[in-house]
Order: C-alpha cells, then sequence, then structure tokens
C-alpha cells in the first residue's frame, strides 16, 4: 500500500506555503537537520584548528550553512576592505564569487593567500564583459574620434582584468552605494562615460541621480559590430552603458511590482539598482545590500516590504525580522545560482585543508593586473564624500 502524498511529514515546494512572506509554514514531522551536522562539526573544528590564521568572510547572498562561519558578513566591498584590514591572517576563505575574491587577493597583501571554496562561482554579469571585448569597444570609441573624451568606469562586479583595464584609462571603480559620486567625478574629467558592465546600474544612477535623459544613454552590444552602434550616437551620447546584467536581478519586472501592490495593501517596494529601470521607477526605496538591510533594519514593526534581490538575503531578513513582514518581490525563487555553489562541503574542504597546510583555491591576481586594478580601485576610494 503506498502512502497518501498529503500524509507525507515533508512540505512539498510551494503546498501550504505562504504566499506573502519567505517564512514557509512550519513542517510537520521529524525532519533532517538544515545542515549535515558532521560537516558542521568538521567546519568548527578546523576552523577553532586554524584560529587567527584564517579569516572567513561571508557575502550576503551567501547560504545560511556557510554565512554561520563567516567572521564578518557584507558586500564585497565591505569585504575586500575587511579582508585588507586583517594583515596577521595568512588565509582567507572568501565565501563569495570569483571577482570578489580576486578584488581581495588585490587589496591583501603577498603573504596572504584568498580561498575562493568553488573555483566555479563567477559571476554571469561579470563574465559579460570580457577584455578583449573592452579593448575592441575602445577601439571603436577611437575611430568615432570620442576616446579621449571617454572616462571608463566599472562597476565592482567585473574581473580583475576590466577594473585594471578602467585603472589604466584613468577610469575608476564603483559600487553600488558610490556610483553617483563616481559618476559626478568621472564628468568632471572628461565629456562622457563608459559604464561596464551592469547597464541597469548606469542607467539607473544617470537618470535618477544625475538628471539624465534615457536618450542621453546607448547601450554598446558587444555581440555586434561596433557595438550595434554608429559614430553619430557614440558621438551624441553622454552614457554608453555596456550590455550587461545580473541574471537575478534582472528577473524582477514592473508586472511583479504591480503584482505585490495589489496583493499586500501598504506595502513597501524596495530593491536593489541593478534591477531593471522600470522596476526601480515603480519602487518606494533604491539601494545596495547594505542599505536594504539597514531599512529593513529601522522599519517600523508590522509594516511590509517587497525586496527585490537575492533570495538567501531576503529570507535571513524575513528570518531575522519576525515583527515585519519581509516578503520576496518576486513570487519565482530566485537564488545567486554561483554564490550557491559555495556550500558547507566546499567550504570544509577549504578550511580543512589550510588546517592541513594545503592551500587550495587559491586566487591570484598577476601582479600587473593587479597594480593598474588596484589604481582604479585607489581612485574609488579618493572619490570626495
Ligand atoms: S547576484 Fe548577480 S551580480 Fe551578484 S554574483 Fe550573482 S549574478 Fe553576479
Amino acid at each position: 500500500m503506498t502512502t497518501p502524498v498529503r500524509d507525507l511529514p515533508l512540505l512539498f515546494l510551494g503546498e501550504g506555503a505562504d504566499p506573502a512572506s519567505e517564512r514557509g509554514v512550519d513542517c510537520p514531522g521529524d525532519l533532517p537537520p538544515a545542515s549535515d551536522p558532521a560537516l558542521v562539526e568538521r567546519a568548527r573544528a578546523a576552523k577553532e584548528a586554524l584560529g587567527d590564521r584564517v579569516f572567513v568572510l561571508g557575502h550576503h547572498y551567501q547560504r545560511d550553512e556557510v554565512i554561520q562561519f563567516a567572521d564578518v558578513t557584507g558586500d564585497s566591498f565591505k569585504l575586500a576592505r575587511q579582508a585588507a584590514a586583517r594583515p596577521e591572517a595568512p588565509y582567507i576563505v572568501f565565501c563569495g564569487v570569483h571577482f570578489m575574491a580576486e578584488s581581495a587577493d588585490i587589496l591583501t597583501a603577498d603573504h596572504q593567500s584568498v580561498v575562493l571554496p568553488d573555483l566555479a562561482a563567477g559571476c554571469s554579469m561579470a563574465d559579460m564583459a570580457t577584455f578583449d571585448q573592452v579593448e575592441e569597444c575602445w577601439d571603436v570609441l577611437e575611430d568615432a574620434g570620442i576616446a579621449d573624451g571617454v572616462v571608463p568606469v566599472t562597476y565592482m562586479n567585473s574581473s580583475a582584468d576590466i577594473k585594471a583595464f578602467v585603472g589604466r584609462h584613468g577610469g575608476t571603480v564603483c559600487t553600488s552605494s558610490n556610483a553617483k559620486r563616481a559618476l559626478d567625478w568621472a564628468y568632471g574629467k572628461g565629456e562622457k562615460v563608459l559604464f561596464l558592465p551592469d547597464q541597469h546600474l548606469g542607467r539607473n544612477t544617470a537618470v535618477l541621480e544625475m538628471g539624465f535623459a534615457l536618450d542621453d544613454c546607448v547601450v554598446y552590444n558587444p555581440h555586434r559590430p561596433d557595438g550595434g552602434l554608429t559614430q553619430k550616437e557614440l558621438r551624441d551620447a553622454k552614457m554608453i552603458l555596456w550590455r550587461g546584467h545580473c541574471s537575478v536581478h534582472g528577473r524582477f519586472s514592473k508586472e511583479s511590482v504591480d503584482e505585490v501592490r495589489d496583493r499586500v495593501p501598504g506595502v513597501n517596494v524596495l530593491v536593489h539598482p541593478e534591477c531593471r529601470h522600470e522596476v526601480v521607477l515603480g519602487a518606494d526605496l533604491i539601494g545596495s545590500t547594505e542599505y536594504i538591510i539597514k531599512t529593513i533594519e529601522a522599519a517600523p514593526s508590522g509594516s511590509s516590504w517587497a525586496v527585490g534581490t537575492e533570495l538567501n538575503l531576503v529570507r535571513r531578513l524575513a528570518n531575522a525580522h519576525p515583527d515585519k513582514n519581509v516578503m520576496f518581490l518576486d513570487k519565482t525563487v530566485c537564488f545567486c545560482s554561483t554564490m550557491n555553489r559555495i556550500d558547507l562541503p566546499h567550504l570544509v574542504r577549504s578550511l580543512e585543508s589550510l588546517a592541513a597546510g594545503e592551500v587550495v583555491n587559491r586566487i591570484q591576481v598577476d601582479e600587473e593586473t593587479a597594480h593598474y586594478a588596484r589604481a582604479a580601485l585607489d581612485q574609488m576610494l579618493a572619490l570626495p564624500s
């Protein structure tokens, strides 16, 4: 005799869940713990054996089973700076994605090794701008006679190669918190900006914070000849946006905003500036992950928040603030698949290998690339506040 599906002790995805929140409902019956207790113990023991020799960084979008071992949590830039502030730790384990570990390697001392627990943890946005493509784009700008007046600005979410390209051409790195300051600085130096690799952050900052018209921005498509733009279009534009986006934040739509407003009276819509322009236009508040966290922390009890960012973070915020109604903006589950590659088995392997004196999965940026990338990062640090 088979057991009827409904009598089984496990909660099926979506069944009985609370659609208005990320909290779900209690699962009936005996369930295994969320993380394998044997692995949790191995991670704890290896970290304890390493003591001050290891510093574990956890990006906000990491899984709970990983974030519990982080010495510090934050966004990519905060984490890179935290790594640089710990010169006494020879090992930095970066629970995040590849470009973040590269930045940590650039900003830390030579005697420190930066480890990425899974080398396959990349970033689809960073991968949308390769060095060769950006070099080719610069040639197109030179052919159009405008390269001398263009200042390149790259989002932190880009490879070390791209940061180095920007450093070589007198530009700067920016984060989602300081993009406007970076653009103000860049327009004080040149007439146009080439913004890499996230078109949405570039457009949202230019239009919503700097008063540009949408028509002042053009999109350079690296998969089309000359970026798909005429020389006149390039000469007329003030902002040349690279055709890149975040596969997580790019999923939110204007329909998700309208749907949540219909469903949850009085809801506040809070989104990351990597979201599409129409989503940001429909939101109440826009800001970086750090801003999102602070906003939810400061929100009054009983208030409702639909948050447009990665699901691990939204779920953690919902659990940390049970007095507030915190929900995911979209109905579709939306983790960052590359961030999620860092799991407990990979973290255990990294920590146990380090404890045994073996550095695995080290991320090392070559000296020349690091030199120019550091110039672009230093320029960001020097931006007027
Ligand atoms: S959330 Fe988006 S930008 Fe961040 S690592 Fe994932 S794909 Fe890259």
